[in-house]
């Protein structure tokens, strides 16, 4: 028997095949099983217009058996086999793809199932097996014939005997070394799960016998001895994979639980999701898409270890896990997966040579995930809040995160805590229920809706019957602040100095309280020492004191959030200090500074600009000196 040589171009390419082509080893057997699926797809193909074959489609079988003691894995097929001359020129020329050649002398079009296109995939075998044999009888032909090789060395091509049609694919495995154990690839389990992983969607059955365990059956005597149970062995066949594609059935035929089944199992998720689509696309991009809605974030949800991403199949063989380009970030926390047949792969298949396809049906999937989110708002909005309190948080990062790219996509979906019932509304519902004198979308920032409540800056806009939003996550005054305005309508910290409240005349009257106290506030301000670039008299407080607010950009809130950021840089709002002209203390300021007892007042102004720290939820610079000025007071 003489030993053909591979071309030397040839060694080289398969050296590289077998070392660079593909990261992960384990998907020789997703190419493989692809094969042998094409192998039977042309003979069914065939089936349909020749009676001869006498086969129907439920006796093609995919049949896998993995022999731990002689280290060997086979996968065998009923297919259409192989001929002397195509085991030649389709294994023994690397990128000689006959499954490609078929579709294309057969006509067949995208609904065909054959996988193969790059003739390649079968020498991912050599990944894993320090030699490869392949026994192949052609529908038609008498003869069989085995094909031997060892790798980069060549190749051998014999008479052999088989008696039906079809191949079997015999792989010796690698010994294991220190990274790899190549044995691992002969356990039952290893490679059930394999075939689940990337190959459950294979429409023949792929078959295993798998060695259970049970307790032997005992007589009378054994069991009122009680004796424990001995254990045996049998052996079952079993079929790994599912073989129809839950979206590729008919949404008919589909009911709520099988779709919820699906998500808990696939996405290993022990809570049903809160809504689910069954998308069929059938324009350009064509493609299926199933897509879920968690009920809760993930614990790892809000950190750098979750990874956004759908499934990606093409033509029911998983190629990607997690495809994330095939998500905004603003929608990462969306599961689900994506099956196209008008995917260009790359020669691997593990990546996609195109990305304008994957790019269209990402911009399709991201409006279907919009209007299924409107849908729910609208139609079921306790789970919609149940949803928000989720996932809400990504959302507002989405449209902070883009400088406001998005935020016509996004803004529909925002809902803050009212002041009205303290319960969610959108932007929507706010302008809507909007009174006619009111200019501004109203909204107040802190960590709690109960602190909130008690900020003195609230009582005025209160008072005038404006509903307020109440901001208590730290992004939220950052994405108001994109969207600047909604319907026309801009939004308006209440701590602003300009409220757009219509009444001048107490405008007025404080602004002339003002300039008859200037000598007064310019005190209280310089014994603050730089501490707020200005104390005002207050339009805005009706009970309290005092309260604190900013002017310029940069409000309290942010620089709470900026500086808690791991950064080096620090910013600082321009603080101004209010104070209630109607209220008590202002008198006794007023006498202090009358009598000449500036002192005295410089402790004050501390001790107000202290407990204005505290009410904005800050911390007070010196709570030693604060606990003494209240002591020598007292
Ligand atoms: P591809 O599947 O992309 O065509 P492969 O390198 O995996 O490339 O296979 C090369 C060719 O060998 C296939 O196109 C097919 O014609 C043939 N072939 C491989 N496996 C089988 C099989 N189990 N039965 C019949 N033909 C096969």
């Amino acid at each position: 028997m003489e030993t053909r040589e591979f071309k030397a171009e040839s060694k080289r390419l398969l050296d590289m095949m077998i070392h660079s082509i593909y990261t992960h080893k384990e998907i020789f057997l997703r190419e493989l099983i692809s094969n042998a699926s094409d192998a039977i797809d042309k003979l069914y193909f065939k089936s349909l217009t020749d009676d001869k074959i006498g086969l129907g489609k439920d006796d093609f079988v995919i049949w896998l058996t993995a022999d731990k003691d002689a280290k060997t894995l086979k996968i065998a097929d009923n297919g259409i086999g192989m001929t002397e001359e195509e085991l030649e020129n389709n294994l023994g020329t690397i990128a000689n793809s006959g499954s490609f050649k078929f579709k294309n002398e057969n006509k067949l079009d995208e609904d065909s199932q054959i996988i193969g296109q790059f003739g390649v995939g079968f020498y991912s075998a050599f990944m894993v097996a320090k030699k490869v044999t392949v026994i192949s009888k052609a529908y038609g032909s008498d003869k069989a014939y085995k094909w031997e090789s060892e790798g980069v060395d060549g190749y051998t091509i014999s008479e052999t005997d088989k008696e039906s049609t079809g191949t079997e694919i015999i792989l010796e495995m690698l010994d294991d070394t220190d990274d790899e154990n190549y044995s691992d690839f002969l356990d039952q389990y290893r490679l059930k799960s394999l075939v689940k992983k990337y190959s459950d969607y294979i429409r023949f059955p792929v078959k295993m016998e798998m060695t259970h365990s049970r307790p032997k059956e005992m007589t009378e005597e054994e069991k009122n001895a009680n004796k424990t149970p001995e254990y045996e062995d049998y052996i079952e066949v079993e079929t790994l994979n599912s073989m129809i594609p839950l979206w590729k059935k008919n949404k008919t035929e589909l009911k709520d639980e099988d779709y919820k089944h699906f998500y808990t199992e696939k996405f290993y998720d022990y809570s049903e999701p809160l809504r689910y689509a069954h998308v069929k696309n059938e324009g350009m991009p064509e493609y299926n898409a199933l897509l879920y809605i968690p009920s809760k974030a993930p614990f790892d949800y809000y950190s750098k270890e979750y990874e956004k991403g759908l499934q990606l199949y093409s033509n029911g063989v998983l190629i990607m896990d997690k495809c994330a380009d095939l998500l905004p970030d603003y929608f990462s926390f969306v599961k689900g997966l994506v099956d196209s047949e008008d995917l260009s792969l790359n020669i691997s298949r593990e990546m996609l040579q195109h990305d304008r396809q994957l790019k269209n049906i990402a911009k399709s999937i991201e409006k279907t995930i919009t209007s299924e989110l409107k849908k729910m708002l609208k139609n079921d909005r306790e789970k919609y809040e149940e949803f928000w309190k989720a996932f809400g948080l990504q959302i507002k990062y989405g449209i902070y995160c883009t400088y406001g790219m998005n935020k016509d996509k996004l803004q529909d979906l925002l809902m803050f805590t009212s002041s009205k019932e303290k319960k969610f509304v959108t932007l929507d519902e706010y302008v809507t229920g909007m009174r006619e004198e009111q200019k501004f979308i109203y909204y107040a920032t802190g960590d709690t809706v109960e602190r909130i409540e008690q900020l003195p800056q609230t009582e005025l806009v209160k008072d005038n019957g404006f509903e307020i939003l109440y901001l208590t996550d730290n992004v939220d005054e950052f994405a108001v602040k994109t969207l600047m305005k909604y319907k026309d309508k801009e939004f308006k910290s209440v701590s602003a100095d300009d409220l757009g409240l219509e009444n001048s005349e107490k405008q007025e009257e404080i602004k002339a309280k003002e300039e008859e106290n200037a000598g007064l506030l310019k005190e209280l301000s310089d014994a603050l020492g730089g501490k707020v670039s200005k104390v005002v008299l207050s339009q805005r407080l009706k009970s309290h004191p005092v309260c604190l607010t900013s002017e310029g950009e940069i409000s309290l809130e942010m620089e709470k959030v900026l500086n808690s950021m791991p950064t080096d840089q620090k910013v600082k709002a321009n603080r101004v200090l209010e104070i209630n002209p109607e209220h008590e203390i202002f008198g006794k300021l007023k006498s202090m500074n009358e009598s000449g007892d500036k002192e005295k007042l410089g402790k004050y102004a501390k001790l107000l600009y202290s407990q204005a720290l505290l009410i904005e939820g800050m911390n007070i610079e010196n709570p030693v000196e604060f606990s003494n000025l209240i002591c020598e007071l007292m």
